[in-house]
């Protein structure tokens, strides 16, 4: 059977702050037919918030493959799913994408209904210049396998962006350090909760930083590789301003920025901005 009018919603959930449900999330809740969760036990609860009562379908990720053909039966029988997860956008690092991938091959429509995530909400606070960014999520356990990993992403001029547990968090940012160089990096703990922390600097300084006991959830950002930092000739002239503002000459700060950009060219943009 094809082209089915009935859909399939993801719709992205709050990743800590309740108010941040979106208003066509709520509506899309209140509407469908039945709710796919991760956890029916926690998405019930923020159901119960939206004061929303519907059937529950649980998708833990654990299960994702041997639960979803039931809930293909129902798409494809005219049952309208709305899929969540525990936090933020399913799919991302999450489970959902074997769902949405068997409801895409009935022809069911996939209708994404967008809202938080830890990944965006990360990006959007770092004011790095590389203007895009790899999503890498968790990575690998295995010390071979994430080395492996990490020497992929080396070279690309993109931020990048991984997710970690806590306790996880120091050994992880002592990795990346080791294979990408102690660049800069922002770690985004608890985004949107009480206790919200963005912490910036190296990632050996946030090693030192997180060497003791870490809580909640935590988003990590790391600059691409540095000749992209030499591509945006908007940061730049704002790095040199800077300088200038706080008293450094030309030569200091073409001095200064030398190991990214030309030196000449720092040299005649802060003689010309000088001016
Ligand atoms: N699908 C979710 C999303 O769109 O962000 C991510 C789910 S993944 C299983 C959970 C990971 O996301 C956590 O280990 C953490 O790295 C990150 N995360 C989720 N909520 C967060 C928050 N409020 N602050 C920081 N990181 C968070």
């Amino acid at each position: 059977m094809r082209g089915h009018r009935v859909p399939l919603f993801v719709v992205a959930t709050p990743i800590g702050n309740l108010a941040d449900i979106t208003e066509r999330a709520r509506e899309v809740l209140a509407s469908c037919d039945a709710v796919v969760a991760e956890d029916t036990r926690h998405s019930g609860n923020l159901l119960k918030h939206l004061g929303i009562q519907k059937p529950l379908h649980s998708l833990p990720a654990f299960d994702e493959g041997a639960r979803v053909e039931p809930l293909v039966h129902r798409l494809v029988n005219g049952e309208s799913l709305a899929l969540v997860t525990d936090a933020g956008t399913p799919a991302v690092s999450d489970p959902g994408s074997v769902l949405v991938r068997r409801a895409v091959e009935e022809g069911v429509a996939v209708v994404p209904v967008p809202g938080p995530s830890a990944a965006i909400a990360a990006v959007s606070a770092t004011g790095y210049p590389e203007g895009r960014f790899h999503f890498a999520g968790f990575l690998p356990r295995k010390a071979s396998h994430r080395s492996q990993m990490l020497a992929e992403l080396r070279p690309l001029r993109a931020q990048l962006v991984f997710y970690e547990s806590p306790q996880r968090l120091a050994q992880t940012l002592a990795d990346l350090r080791a294979e990408l160089g102690d660049r800069q990096a922002l770690v985004a703990r608890e985004l949107t909760k009480v206790h919200e922390e963005l912490a910036r600097g190296t990632l050996s300084a946030l090693e030192r930083q997180f060497s003791g006991e870490v809580r909640g959830e935590v988003v990590i950002v790391v600059r691409g590789a540095s000749e992209l930092a030499a591509a945006d000739p908007a940061f730049l002239e704002a790095d040199v301003r800077a300088r200038l503002a706080k008293g450094e000459r030309p030569k200091q700060i073409a001095e200064a920025l030398s190991g990214r950009y030309s030196k000449r060219h720092v040299y005649q943009l802060a003689l010309k901005l000088k001016r």
